[in-house]
């Protein structure tokens, strides 16, 4: 069933860039509201939590080294079609096949430090909010 709801992170590499204002910006702009959001740092262990289906992937040591390098912004984001239409604004993994406008096309630095995340499923998307945002106030 579609909640409506998906989850995304603002990564190191955008959060260091200071970017963190401009991509809250083109997402509000785009018509997602922001349900849950904090700035926090995960450890390597927490990374590798995080990104557990990646796990046999030959990326995956590097990918929960930069993702523990740094602040993060995670938020929780509902809109009609949540799901599909932030896929459709991040834009492809690698940036360099992202969509122009998109804010991985935009933003990203590269295939690994790609300025953002976004759940690709409705059941994931649960799983990732409750991974930050476990007993915390939802609005
Ligand atoms: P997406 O974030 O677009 O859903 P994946 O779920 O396939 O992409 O990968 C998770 C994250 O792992 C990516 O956002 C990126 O940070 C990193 N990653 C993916 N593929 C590679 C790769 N080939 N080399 C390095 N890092 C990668
Ligand atoms: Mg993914």
């Amino acid at each position: 069933m579609a909640t409506n709801k998906t989850f995304t992170m603002i990564k190191p590499d955008a959060v260091e860039a200071g970017n963190i204002g401009a991509i809250t910006k083109m997402i509000e702009e785009a018509g997602f509201t922001i349900k849950a959001m904090k700035l926090t740092k995960l450890s390597s262990e927490r990374a590798g939590e995080f990104y557990e289906v990646h796990k046999e992937r030959p990326f995956y040591n590097d990918l929960c080294a930069y993702m523990s390098s740094g602040a993060i912004v995670p938020m929780i984001l509902e809109k009609e079609n949540a799901i599909e239409d932030f896929r459709a604004l991040i834009g492809a993994t690698n940036p360099q096949d992202a969509a122009e406008g998109t804010i991985r096309n935009l933003f990203a630095k590269s295939i690994e430090a790609n300025a953002i995340h976004g759940s690709d499923s409705d059941e994931n998307a649960g799983i990732e909010g409750s991974f930050f945002f476990a007993g915390t106030e939802k609005f």
